[in-house]
């Protein structure tokens, strides 16, 4: 039975990883490479990106999420693996669905993984301010308007993937229930069944803050597929949590002689070519949209945003003479 499982949830592991042609972080199948077997990775709407806070657009459509399912023990495998480039958990026949965030229609998780430095000065993928972090997760969904990941995996606006960085702190007694297993999945292709774990306790409090914009799979095949969801509170975890993933994992097999630490297993940074970074948020020097698109539920969420940051004090003097004429304009005003 577990054989059969294996066998099943390794499909999408083959779209990732594009088995066939090698590639690599590093050397002559590194990412400068890797376009000459996967042409879309020279493309124009590559991931990642450097995003700007400062440029970022604010835009009043970027609603909350809905995570349906989030909160219960998913009824669903969770197959953790390491395929040589990542540390994989494969959630499989999952009822569990994403929707709202600005995004049309319900997204189906389908995996998570990990991108981390091999100290704490790098490791993400995306890049806020000039500011790395030592982890990301990438939380991979496809699109309801498929019947499987293989058919959404090239189209536009086929996957949904929502990034959270990680920052060095307290112990996360969430995330242990993940990491517990790392040791089991050391070398490249080792697998192993973990209990379903509450998805909701992996990610951090506010998700009302994020970044969006259209880019790709960070890893070849690099399909342009992407609606890139990258959300500005890190998850907290402690050094040692960290340190497992740089000492516990490599990226040869059990049976190579030479054993290697996977770490660095981050993409470089892509040129956005013109791609505007929007904001769900306003942020310090934010440029918005037009007022006259906004629906009375976009005011109710510039209402809800204007508590927030004004809990926080972060919001100047320009956001609230943008709040006020949105809301003039529209001739709503704010409820508790
Ligand atoms: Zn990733």
């Amino acid at each position: 039975m577990f054989v059969f499982a294996s066998l099943f949830i390794s499909l999408p592991l083959v779209a990732f990883c594009g088995t066939g042609s090698v590639w690599e972080y590093t050397g002559i199948h590194g990412p400068s490479h890797w376009h000459e077997e996967y042409p879309d990775c020279a493309g124009v709407m590559q991931s990642p990106v450097a995003i700007s806070s400062e440029k970022a657009t604010y835009d009043v459509s970027l609603l909350q999420f809905g995570f349906k399912g989030f909160s219960e023990l998913v009824d669903a495998n969770m197959t953790m693996k390491n395929n040589g480039h990542t540390v994989q958990v494969d959630i499989v026949d999952t009822s569990l669905r994403t929707h709202g965030g600005g995004v049309t229609g319900g997204y189906k998780p389908v995996q998570f993984h990990f991108h981390w430095g091999a100290d704490n000065s790098k490791g993400s993928e995306h890049v806020i301010d000039n500011h790395h972090y030592p982890m990301e997760m990438h939380i991979v969904h496809y699109s309801d308007r498929f019947q499987k990941i293989e058919d959404a995996i090239d189209k536009p606006d086929g996957l949904l993937v929502l990034g959270f960085f990680f920052q060095i702190g307290p112990h996360n007694i969430h995330f242990a229930e993940v990491f517990n297993y790392l040791e089991n999945v050391a070398h490249k292709d080792e697998i192993i069944e973990i209990p379903p774990v509450v998805m909701e306790r992996l990610v951090p409090i506010d998700l009302i803050h994020y970044y969006r914009y259209r880019g790709s799979l960070t890893t070849p095949p690099c399909y342009e597929s992407v609606v890139w969801t990258v959300f500005t509170q890190p998850i907290k975890i402690s050094n040692e949590q960290m340190n497992d993933f740089r000492n516990k994992i490599k990226k040869t097999t059990v049976n190579d002689t030479n054993e290697e630490d996977l770490v660095d297993d981050f993409r470089p940074l892509q040129q956005l070519n013109g791609r505007n970074v929007y904001s769900s948020f306003l942020t310090q020097k934010s440029s918005t949209q037009a007022p006259s698109s906004q629906t009375v539920q976009s005011i109710n969420v510039v209402c809800k945003h204007l508590h927030d940051d004004t809990n926080n004090a972060i919001i100047t003097n320009l956001s609230l003479f943008l709040i006020s004429i949105s809301i003039l304009t529209s001739g709503f005003t704010c409820g508790n």
